[in-house]
C-alpha cells in the first residue's frame, strides 16, 4: 500500500515533510497547498509536486502564472492523510474541513494538544498513534527533549528534569521576527510551557523549563539537568545516548551551533538540515548525583522524521515503532 499524503502549508516544515515523504517507498505526495504564488510555490512545482490553493486564491495564483491543480478540497479528496503545516493557530481552523473530507490529519507543535488528543514522538509513544485519525507531532524543542528523556527514564528513571532552553529568535528565512540585538526572557512568568508540552507525550515525567530568545537563527541550545532514580556514571549515560538513532554526538572542534550547521553543510544534508539532537558528549557530567549536558536542536528539521513515523502509525502500515524509525532513518540518511 502506498499512502497518499497531502501537505497543507508549504513553508519551513511543510516543504521538508514533502521531501521526506518523497524518499519513502510506502508513501507519496499527491499535492501541496499554498496560499500565495511565491518562490516556494514555484519551487514546489519545479520539484514536480501538484500545487493546490484555497478556492478564493486560485485566480490570483494563475494570474501570477502558477499552474494550480485545484482547491484544497480537491487535494483532500485524493489524500489518505494530510500533514497540516500551516502557522501555529491556523491548523485548528482546518479540523472541520478534514473531518468533512474524511481524511486523517497530522498537526504540528504550534497547535494545542487538545486539537488532536494525541501528541506524538516516535521513540516515546508510537503505539498511541496507531490507527488514529488525528495526531499532533510536538514542537522542535519538545521532540528534542522527549528523545533524551524517554531512554534515560527507561534505563535509570528520571526523578525530575530541569531544562533551560536558549531559543533561536527566528528561522533563517524569516524577516519578521526578532530580537536582533537583545536576550529576551520568554516567557517571563515561569516555568515555561515547554515542560507541560513534554508531559503531553510523557505524562509521568516531573519536568520544569525556562526559556530565553537569542538573536540567532541557528538552532536552539538546551542545558539539561536531571535527577535520576538510580546511580549511574557519565559513561553509562553516554553509552545509552550513543545507542539512540536520532541523537548525534558532536565534538571534534564543534563548540557552537554555527559549527554544527557548518558540519550539516559539509555532510551535503538537504537544506543543511540536522535531523538528530546534537549532544556534546564531552558535556555529559554527573555532578553531586545529578546529570548535566548540552544539546543543540535544529528547529527547522528535527520534527521531520517524526512526521513520517506518525503517518506510518496512523495508517497502520507498520505497527512496530522501532521498525518505522529505522525505515525512516534509512530512507532519509539519518
Ligand atoms: P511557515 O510560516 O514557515 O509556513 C507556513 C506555511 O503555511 C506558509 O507557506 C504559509 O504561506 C502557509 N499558510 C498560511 N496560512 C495558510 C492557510 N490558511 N492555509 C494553507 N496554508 C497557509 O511556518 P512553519 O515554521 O513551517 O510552522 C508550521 C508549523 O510547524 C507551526 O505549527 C509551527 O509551530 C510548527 N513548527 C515550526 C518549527 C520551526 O522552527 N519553524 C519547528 C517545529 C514545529
Amino acid at each position: 500500500m502506498t499512502v497518499k499524503v497531502a501537505i497543507n502549508g508549504y513553508g519551513t516544515i511543510g516543504k521538508r515533510v514533502a521531501d521526506a515523504v518523497s524518499v519513502q517507498d510506502d508513501m507519496e505526495i499527491i499535492g501541496v497547498a499554498k496560499t500565495r504564488p511565491n518562490f516556494e510555490a514555484f519551487m514546489a512545482k519545479k520539484k514536480g509536486y501538484d500545487v493546490f490553493a484555497p478556492e478564493d486564491r486560485i485566480k490570483g495564483m494563475e494570474k501570477a502564472n502558477l499552474e494550480v491543480e485545484g482547491s484544497i478540497d480537491d487535494m483532500l479528496e485524493r489524500a489518505d492523510v494530510v500533514v497540516d503545516c500551516t502557522p501555529g493557530g491556523i491548523g485548528e481552523k482546518n479540523k472541520s474541513i478534514y473531518e468533512k473530507a474524511g481524511v486523517k490529519a497530522i498537526w504540528q507543535g504550534g497547535e494545542d494538544h487538545e486539537l488532536a488528543g494525541c501528541s506524538f514522538n516516535a521513540q516515546s509513544n508510537y503505539e498511541e498513534a496507531i490507527g488514529r485519525d488525528f495526531v499532533r507531532v510536538v514542537s522542535c524543542n519538545t521532540t528534542g527533549l522527549c528523545r533524551v528523556i524517554k531512554p534515560l527514564d527507561d534505563e535509570f528513571g528520571v526523578n525530575k528534569a530541569r531544562v533551560t532552553l536558549m531559543r533561536r529568535a527566528a528561522d533563517p528565512g524569516d524577516i519578521k521576527k526578532g530580537p536582533i540585538n537583545a536576550i529576551v526572557p520568554n516567557p517571563i512568568k515561569l516555568p515555561s510551557h515547554h515542560g507541560p508540552d513534554v508531559k503531553t507525550v510523557l505524562p509521568g515525567i516531573d519536568i520544569a523549563t525556562t526559556a530565553v530568545k537569542l538573536p540567532t537563527t541557528l538552532m536552539h541550545l538546551h542545558t539539561v539537568n536531571m535527577e535520576l532514580n538510580s546511580e549511574c556514571t557519565a559513561e553509562e549515560v553516554e553509552a545509552l545516548l550513543a545507542r539512540q538513532s536520532r541523537v548525534r554526538f558532536v565534538g571534534q572542534g564543534i563548540t557552537s551551533t554555527a559549527e554544527v550547521m557548518e558540519m550539516a553543510r559539509d555532510m551535503n544534508r538537504p537544506r543543511c538540515d540536522m535531523w538528530e539532537n546534537c549532544v556534546w558528549n564531552e558535556s555529559i557530567t554527573i555532578y553531586e548525583g545529578e546529570l548535566y549536558f548540552f544539546q543543540g536542536i535544529h528547529q527547522e528539521s528535527d520534527v521531520i522524521p517524526e512526521n513520517i513515523d506518525a503517518i506510518r502509525a496512523m495508517m497502520e502500515i507498520e505497527k512496530d515503532g522501532t521498525k518505522s524509525v529505522s525505515k525512516t532513518n534509512k530512507a532519509m540518511g539519518i
